[in-house]
């Protein structure tokens, strides 16, 4: 995967007043760019320090304004393993992500790109709820409305613009991912909060695919709850966590759900699944 080619980065393309999204091969990830008077931000990096090079370089024929901040939506590595292009810059994530930045997914994911753990780089600083960037003319916000697609996600809020940058919270290239660092959920709950700051009119840049509206969001928040209700209905029939997948009723490819069945279970230890049913206290 560490073939230039497969690294190939889109040119920018206007989607607001001075806001840009680019698409980073091989994951068609969406880059933001931000540009404001006295200053610029991006939002995810790229797959590897090369790529977030060529994204750095590619800002240069948008704008000469100096880049205030990079924000990442999610530590996975099509969005945060560019960060080693930006040691200058200031480097914004949620608190979680450095963490997860030195654990054994990333590393592995490292491995496939050709990276070693010292090609991570890791944010400048951990943001437990929100932050505010001034880029002159312009003022950017940063929110952890809670988790879903991850325990860190990040969501980019560009006012003026009545745009958001959701990460892979919400997709349209396709359906939403559940992994291993999923919160089944939570994601729901997380979503209303994505829902409750977007009016008929606003845009919301998705990880992966083409900008969605405020009924598309419904949408996604609807199947997102009834993956988390399916996990719940399983549960309580007492069906093992082995067996919930091909038990269940999903709304979403069972290929997209399957690494989320194991933290959808064991969020929800304790409701009387056999095998984890926990020790209660004698005295
Ligand atoms: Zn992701």
């Amino acid at each position: 995967m560490d073939d230039p080619a497969t690294l190939a980065l889109s040119p920018w393309r206007e989607v607001a007043d001075g806001v840009y999204v680019a698409v980073a091969e091989p994951a068609r990830v969406n880059l933001g760019l931000v540009v404001g008077s006295t200053g610029a931000l991006l939002v995810d990096t790229g797959s590897t320090p090369d790529q977030g090079r060529q994204l750095r370089e590619s800002v240069a024929s948008v704008t000469d304004r100096p880049l205030r901040a990079v924000i990442l939506t999610h530590w996975h590595h099509d969005h945060a393993f560019g960060l080693g292009a930006f040691p200058d810059v200031p480097t914004l994530a949620h608190e979680s992500v450095a963490d997860r930045l030195v654990g054994p997914e990333a590393l592995v994911d490292a491995a496939e790109l050709g990276l070693g753990p010292d090609e991570l780089r890791l944010p400048s600083r951990g943001l437990a709820v929100a932050a505010s960037i001034d880029l002159g003319d312009r003022r950017v916000e940063v929110a952890h409305l809670g988790a879903g697609h991850t325990e860190g996600d990040l969501l980019v809020v560009v006012p003026d613009a009545d745009l958001l940058f959701v990460g892979d919270l919400l997709e349209s290239a396709g359906p939403p991912w559940y992994g291993p660092d999923s919160r089944p959920h939570e994601w729901a709950a997380t979503l209303d909060g994505v829902i409750g700051l977007m009016t008929a009119g606003t845009r919301a840049v998705p990880g992966h695919g083409q900008p969605v509206d405020r009924e598309f969001a419904f949408e996604a928040r609807g199947r997102v709850a009834a993956v988390s209700g399916e996990l719940i209905r399983l549960v309580d029939a007492g069906v093992a966590e082995a067996d919930a997948l091909a038990a269940g009723d999903w709304p979403y490819p069972s290929e997209q759900i399957a690494a989320g069945i194991a933290p959808g279970y064991a969020a929800l230890a304790g409701r009387g699944v056999k095998g984890v049913r926990p020790i209660l206290p004698l005295a």
